[in-house]
């Protein structure tokens, strides 16, 4: 089956436009056009991706990028973010309300759909199917969940696989450049600071276990995890 791509964008030509290179990459396209469109969609049948746009009627693609992640229907559907805007802070902004990836309008519609196809690769990979148990964290490949101290932790779709790989290699040290290239994929069109955003919402998303210190800096080289 072809995967779903929820597109939720505002302006009738680019959700045309959106749409017409989804289908014709041979997806499903489904359309909404505000959050509350987007979530009725979401009710009937919830998509593999999201593509969201930076600016919606009464919200904002972070505001609602964040609800999405709170929520335990979307908080494992990877959301690429569309924008207009293309500074640094925008940049960082997109990412810490939970998006994964993120493109600047105008976009090329090619690179969005390889952005698209390779974020469906990255989060359909082949994970076996033990939970990892470590340093007081219980992280479960099949039912997406980790847990620590009986508290479940939140994490998206990114988070999650920076902490599966973490602990699986425990006690290394890999640099951003490592992480990209493991985690994201060499497909991935990320920039290395974008590691240091995710690392940030692991950390805080671990925090409430009191957790957060299992992921360490290690200055001038990158991250490790440690117990
Ligand atoms: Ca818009």
């Amino acid at each position: 089956m072809s995967a779903k791509i929820l597109i939720v964008e505002d302006e009738p030509a680019i959700q045309e436009l959106l749409a017409f290179n989804v289908v014709q990459a041979g997806f499903r396209a489904l359309r909404a056009e505000d959050a509350e469109s987007a979530w009725l969609q979401i009710k009937q049948d919830l998509p593999d991706l999201i593509l969201l746009d930076w600016m919606l009627p009464n919200t904002s693609g972070p505001l609602l990028a964040r609800q999405f992640r709170s929520d335990a229907r979307t908080s494992n559907i990877p959301i690429i973010m569309l924008t207009a805007r293309g500074e640094e802070h925008d940049k960082i902004l997109g990412l810490e309300s939970g998006a994964d990836d993120y493109i600047t309008k105008p976009f090329s519609p090619r690179e969005l759909m390889a952005r698209i196809r390779a974020m469906l690769r990255r989060h359909t990979p082949a994970i076996p199917d033990e939970t990892i148990a470590m340093g007081g964290l219980e992280l479960s490949p099949v039912s997406h969940r980790v847990r620590a101290n009986d508290i479940n932790i939140e994490l998206g779709p990114t988070e999650f696989r920076l902490l599966y790989f973490f602990m699986s290699h425990a006690e290394r040290v890999y640099s951003r450049s490592q992480l990209l290239n493991h985690v994201w994929g060499t497909q991935a069109f990320i920039e290395e600071r974008t590691v240091d955003v995710h690392i940030r919402r692991l950390r805080k998303a671990l925090e409430a276990a009191g957790k957060d210190h299992l992921i360490q800096t290690v200055r001038g080289s990158g991250y490790r995890f440690s117990v």
